[in-house]
């Protein structure tokens, strides 16, 4: 479980950590680096927002894991900036299976040229498949949102025997759904911190 501290205070990290959670999750630079910084040391934290190119570095300097890989550009520059910071982030690739306009992410169609060109990249390591269900899907879809991608990711598996495929999916809303798919990695914010901040 990845408890998703975006938009909640250090002090809400800080409890959380005493109860022992120790993944925790971020989906701004901005706001993330500096909650790092102040954060306990032993905590790994994971990137979970979309990444943009010139945040790449302080991405890769500051995050074990980064959960939204949705672009082959993308790939190559945190495989390069790894390198050159000797970091080596584990990564997911990002699919928009439902293609919905309002979330990034790869088609299946591209995720597995991707995948491809991800398990050859030295400097970082691909783990994983990530997806967000699209909001409007009743509890039946959401379901069946989630178990299309674990079917995806057993394909994408029988062509890539030595690759991870684990699955990074399910939020408060839908983690339980998403666990019984075969989720891998929930990333859960509101239902342990609280509503947000503005
Ligand atoms: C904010 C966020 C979460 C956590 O959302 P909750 O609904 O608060 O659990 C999970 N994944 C991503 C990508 C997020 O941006």
């Amino acid at each position: 479980m990845v408890a998703v501290s975006k938009r909640q205070p250090l002090r809400a990290v800080q409890v959380a950590h005493d109860l022992g959670l120790r993944h925790f999750g971020e989906s701004q630079i901005q706001e993330g680096v500096p909650k790092i910084k102040a954060a306990p040391k032993d905590i790994h934290w994971h990137f979970v927002g979309h990444l943009q190119k010139n945040k790449v570095r302080a991405c890769v300097k500051h995050f074990q894991y980064i959960h939204s890989v949705d672009s082959v550009k993308l790939l190559q520059r945190i495989n390069q900036i790894a390198g050159e910071e000797r970091f080596r982030p584990e990564v997911f690739l990002q699919v928009n299976l439902a293609m919905d306009p309002d979330k990034h992410g790869m088609t299946a169609e591209s995720v597995a040229v991707v995948l491809k060109e991800a398990l050859g990249c030295p400097h970082l390591s691909c783990i994983g498949l990530m997806g967000i269900p699209p909001l409007d899907l009743g509890e039946g879809e959401t379901l069946g949102f989630f178990k299309d991608l674990a079917n995806l990711r057993s394909t994408l598996r029988s062509e890539n025997p030595e690759w991870p495929g684990r699955l990074s999916m399910g939020m408060s809303r839908d983690f339980e759904w998403a666990i019984a798919a075969g989720a891998n990695y929930v990333r859960i914010g509101t239902e342990i911190f609280g509503e947000r901040l503005a």
